[in-house]
């Protein structure tokens, strides 16, 4: 089985087992299943999003910035 995650302190709803259950993904669609017991539920959207954050460290934008160098014509006042 592929994507085969625990989710940590989830409680299967069917036997109460802590630790037993698991999500796994079948191509669009996100399953919930338990180990224990033969409870098996396919997840909507957004109930356990615990993905870490992850910061993204962009400080390489260290860019040279473009030097304009404005002359001014000599002007000679006669
Ligand atoms: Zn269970």
């Amino acid at each position: 089985m592929k994507n085969k995650r625990f989710i940590a302190g989830a409680v299967c709803p069917k036997c109460g087992e802590v630790d037993k259950v698991f999500t796994y993904e079948k191509v669009t669609k996100k399953f919930r299943a338990c180990t224990r017991c033969d409870f098996h539920e396919e997840m909507r959207f957004e109930q356990h999003r615990q993905e870490l954050p992850t910061r993204v460290n962009d400080s390489s934008k260290t860019e040279a910035e473009p030097v304009t160098v404005i002359q001014f014509p000599g002007s000679k006042s006669e």
